[in-house]
């Protein structure tokens, strides 16, 4: 799996970071408790004492006077745990147990760092994914007529239960209809969903990624974090499928995303407003044929949503003049 650097530098900070602010607090408690409870503190002293005075008694082979300083070590630990549970003093714990927040385990980089790392690329692949704005909560069948409104609660109800029951194993689904029909919100809703379960989402508008990928691909470096991410990610959301410039480079790479994604089992999210047709048209037959032999494929129905919002508030507008 390939991991940009650029974002191991900053999720190792992040992980570093968060382990001293997590540290700080814990002393700050400490410090405060010690000085309600002076005994407290005179047992972390005695403890330290304690420990290389055991340690010498344990060369020297005096079985007695090192049972006598056990009994003693034992004592203190009793009190202390007592003492403790009476002001509810908490514990120490490192955000990661596996690096104790080092971002180390040994030579090797902790899992918690990679998470991170991955996390951090996701992100910035997919910088145009405003997933605050579309939400399912705020998807408003009222804007679909009558004759397909029955039909659009069948996608919406389709893409709310997808949500849910959301893992790195989904099937694909495939939105299609004209456009402002409400498939990017959707599709947002989704990545929103995704992303709360701790999913590793990219979201792209087709034509920004696919220049991303190109211009990766034309810089003959050997890394490829973009193609990486793509591929690797949990979800892919490819928004607007279509509207993109196709070079004989990019036809090969849209389907060898669609296809390695396939194979792989990982969930793909495109949303398009060409039909069946015009997709196996415009990309030829090997392309259409996957999607239409692999994805769940739910036709969007309707007049314009977002275009129905405008003019009400436009209207609405007149109505406050
Ligand atoms: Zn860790």
């Amino acid at each position: 799996m390939g991991y940009n650097k650029q974002y191991i530098k900053k999720a190792l900070d992040e992980v570093i970071e968060k382990g001293n602010k997590a540290q700080q607090i814990y002393e700050k408690q400490k410090l405060e408790i010690f000085d309600k409870v002076p005994r407290l503190k005179e047992i972390e002293t005695q403890f330290m004492q304690l420990g290389s005075l055991l340690g010498i008694t344990a060369l020297s082979g005096n079985t007695e006077r090192l049972n006598a300083l056990q009994a003693k070590f034992n004592a203190l630990v009793k009190e202390q745990a007592e003492l403790k549970k009476q002001v509810d003093f908490k514990e120490y714990i490192p955000n990661c147990e596996k690096c104790s927040d080092t971002g180390y385990v040994g030579s090797t980089l902790c899992k918690c760092v990679l998470k991170r790392a991955k996390e951090l690329s996701f992100a910035a692949l997919s910088e145009l994914m405003p997933i605050n704005d579309s939400r399912f909560d705020n998807f408003n069948l009222d804007y679909y007529s009558d004759e397909n409104k029955k039909a659009m609660k069948k996608v919406f109800e389709f893409a709310k239960d997808y949500a849910k029951n959301l893992n790195s194993k989904s099937e694909s689904v495939l939105f299609f209809g004209d456009t402002g029909l409400g498939k990017t919100h959707l599709s947002l809703a989704i990545a929103g969903a995704a992303l709360e379960k701790g999913l590793g989402v990219v979201y792209s508008p087709a034509q920004n990624l696919i220049q991303k990928l190109e211009k990766e691909h034309f810089s003959y470096n050997s890394d490829t974090p973009v193609l990486d991410d793509v591929l690797d990610c949990d979800l892919l959301i490819l928004d607007d499928l279509g509207t993109e410039f196709l070079t004989a480079y990019s036809h090969s790479l849209i389907y060898n995303i669609i296809n390695s994604r396939i194979l792989t089992a990982k969930p793909t999210i495109i949303s398009t407003n060409l039909t069946m047709e015009e997709l196996a048209e415009k990309y030829n037959n090997r392309v259409a044929s996957r999607i239409i032999g692999c994805y769940v494929i739910k036709k969007f129905l309707g007049t314009d949503v977002r275009q129905q919002k405008r003019i009400k508030k436009l209207n609405r507008g007149k109505d406050n003049d």
